[in-house]
């Protein structure tokens, strides 16, 4: 009997990476090197109104559920998936500007969401997306909450695009604790949020900002709708 040798190779690969996969075979502890790509990806930009966006995963089915896994499990692989995008997304932006000034500034969680989870669930994503960044020659960036929630947000998932607006409208006020006054005014802002599809929230929280008469340059960001990244 003759034996294949690229059978053996297999056998022997398959035991030292197991095949198990969070996004694909949906047992919740490794991601398959082809499902890990998408999220390993270089950002793509986009504008929506006067904002320019930058993400890096469409957001469909199966990336949906790992943001899911990263917001409600604390899956640690789901949120290193969601870092490792993220911190692509805010280095596309080193590209676009002289990054000495840029001040990231993440959108908040709801004072519900974190009441039921305990925590912000964008700030540890963030804070492990800059050590990305950092280890890449992006050092330094500084990152602030100077957004909070201006009155209780609907649930979203419910609404029209219209509908969204208006509920968005005046939805985040300044933080007038986050100790940044001076040089909030010289700062270049550049919002962080998990997913995009509207864009009212990063409009609205543009907004906000800018009636303080802070410069917004745009927003970084994990996951987008399909028609937002077609190349064009
Ligand atoms: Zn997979």
């Amino acid at each position: 009997m003759k034996i294949n040798v690229r059978d053996v190779y297999q056998g022997i690969t398959s035991l030292v990476f197991p095949e198990i996969c969070l996004i694909c075979n949906q047992v919740f502890e490794k991601v398959c090197r082809s499902c890990e790509y998408r999220w390993l990806q270089n950002a793509r930009s986009f504008r929506i109104d006067d904002l320019t966006i930058s993400a890096v995963v469409t957001y469909d089915s199966e990336s949906s559920g790992v943001v899911l896994k990263a917001k409600e499990d604390r899956n640690k692989v789901a949120r290193l998936l969601m870092a490792n995008a993220l911190a692509n997304s805010i280095m596309s932006w080193k590209v676009k500007t002289d990054y000495a000034n840029l001040l990231l500034v993440p959108i908040p969680s709801s004072k519900m969401a974190i009441r039921r989870r305990g925590e912000s669930f964008l700030q540890p994503i963030l804070k492990s997306a800059l050590q990305i960044c950092s280890s890449h020659g992006m050092k330094d960036l500084a990152w602030r909450s100077v957004l909070l929630h201006q009155k209780r947000v609907k649930d979203q998932s419910e609404l029209s695009f219209n509908e969204r607006r208006k509920n968005l409208e005046n939805a985040f006020k300044i933080n007038e604790n986050s100790g940044l006054e001076n040089s909030l005014a010289t700062a270049k802002i550049i919002l962080i949020d998990d997913v995009v599809t509207t864009g009212a929230t990063l409009l609205s929280a543009a907004r906000a900002l800018r009636e303080r008469k802070m410069t917004v340059l745009g927003a970084a960001t994990v996951c987008a709708s399909a028609h937002r990244l077609l190349i064009r």
